[in-house]
């Protein structure tokens, strides 16, 4: 925790996002610079960055090139409207990514957020069905404890209460189907669970039959492996089975690849991991490192190739963009972290290291309070037994003493997640692990998960 001696700034007007601010501004958690796996505070503490940022820098921090890109960039074109002009640094971009986005995917839209991402993808959905002459599909489906960011679409088809209840009703028209930890228990599976996935799948069609008519509805919307709910790995051949469904019943597929893009689980995307091509694939953080806002929508080309064909000659085909859609500097940020991709193999390297991060997290099994442990790629997932009345005050407190021990965490709900950058070294990763053991077991001695927050 900072020493008394730091010089805090002004804590009375920034609203921190996704935090208990009362309890932040209490004990804040500062840093003020970075470089490679570490976060250093303000009172000069090096924090191990066990999550890349929030998923989103799995580059590692401070990369010269980067930063260079960008700087360059700035003083070059600063900005171009992305409204009926634009600049060539964009189709670049949009080049670069469509090669690094599964076959057939490579029509893109970019966007300053995963939000951003969610949103434009459930409208481009909606919209090519109107093009194609079906303005009567017009429903989406999610899942239960799905995470597709925080505007009203994406909370609509998104799953967590704790993000819609305070708002009340987002959309109408969505509906969610379960997600994998409903239907078999699977717990302490290392990896890809084998059991239940094609029953699970079929619950969607099971729904879409009885409740509704499938030929209402215009797009079902997962993620690979559900982050932000507390890393839910999809049981074996679940996603084969939803695109075989997604497919007979002319639905359109959305992989929500904010966090398992960019080499999260050992390959490009989820899609490339699980061998599924969903029709649309969002994504966002680690396109630029998370150093600029900037998202992205690929879709299959038929896809585009609907809006260029039935809308009206000069007609504007997609009413829809943001004032920063592709501003250069996040172009070139994208470009030199694409880069830096392909030079580091970073996604090979997330591969190699996955093993040891597997048998680090499952070394956590038997320490009390942990119910389940789950893991894919080079991301891990430790869940808590749930304590009565106190939903994540075991998480938190563990997370909170994990910091103070030099490592950081992320909590959600009664879970704490685990992804390091790709740039982790093996040693890292096992301090990450050792280190949540040692908070558990403090925290579990102190009684500390009696922590309000
Ligand atoms: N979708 C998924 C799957 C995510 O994990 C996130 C962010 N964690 C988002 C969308 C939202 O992204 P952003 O915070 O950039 O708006």
């Amino acid at each position: 925790m900072p020493t008394p001696n730091i010089k805090l700034p002004n804590m009375d007007h920034y609203w921190v996002p996704f935090t208990a601010n009362r309890q932040f501004k209490a004990m804040p958690r500062l840093f003020k610079a970075a470089k490679g796996n570490y976060f250093t505070t303000m009172d000069d503490r090096q924090i191990l960055d066990g999550t890349a940022g929030l998923w989103c820098v799995p580059a590692g921090h401070g990369r010269e090139e980067i930063a260079a890109a960008v700087g360059n960039q700035l003083r070059t074109l600063d900005y171009a409207p992305a409204f009926q002009t634009s600049h060539p640094l964009a189709f670049e971009a949009a080049e670069r990514v469509a090669q690094y986005m599964p076959a057939g995917l490579d029509r893109i839209f970019f966007t300053n957020s995963g939000s951003e991402s969610v949103e434009t993808a459930l409208k481009i959905a909606l919209a090519y069905h109107r093009v194609c002459g079906n303005p009567l599909r017009n429903k989406l489906i999610g899942r239960e404890r799905g995470y597709h960011g925080v505007n009203f679409g994406g909370i609509a088809v998104g799953g967590i209460a704790g993000n819609r209840k305070a708002f009340g009703n987002a959309l109408a028209g969505v509906d969610h189907i379960r997600h994998p930890l409903d239907i078999v228990n699977n717990a302490f599976t290392k990896g890809v669970p084998e059991d239940g996935g094609i029953a699970l799948a079929n619950e969607f069609e099971q729904r879409i039959m009885t409740l509704h008519d499938p030929a209402t509805i215009a797009s079902l919307i997962v993620e690979p492996m559900q982050g932000s709910a507390g890393v839910i790995v999809p049981p074996k051949n679940y996603l084969k089975r939803l695109r075989e469904i997604c497919t007979k019943h002319g639905i359109l597929l959305i992989f929500d690849e904010v966090i398992t893009g960019f080499g999260r689980l050992g390959t490009r995307f989820g899609a490339d991991y699980f061998d599924v091509i969903p029709d649309i694939i969002t994504c966002a953080k680690g396109l630029t490192n998370g150093v600029v806002p900037m998202g992205a929508v690929a879709v299959k080309r038929e896809i585009y190739d609907a809006f260029m064909e039935n809308s009206a000659a000069n007609a504007i085909e997609l009413p829809h963009g943001y004032t920063y859609s592709a501003i250069p500097i996040a172009c070139a940020a994208a470009i030199a972290t694409l880069d830096i991709f392909a030079n580091e193999k970073l996604e090979d390297r997330g591969a190699s290291l996955s093993g040891r991060l597997e048998s680090a997290a499952h070394s956590l099994k038997g320490l009390p309070m942990v119910k389940d442990i789950r893991n894919i790629g080079l991301v891990a997932g430790i869940e808590f037994e749930a304590i009565a009345g106190k939903p994540g005050a075991m998480s938190f407190a563990t997370y909170l003493k994990c910091y103070e021990m030099g490592v950081h965490v992320r909590y959600t709900g009664d879970i704490i997640a685990v992804s390091p950058p790709l740039t982790i070294e093996p040693h890292e990763i096992d301090r990450i692990f050792s280190t949540i053991a040692d908070a558990i077991k403090f925290v579990v001695a102190a009684g500390d998960a009696g922590l309000d927050h």
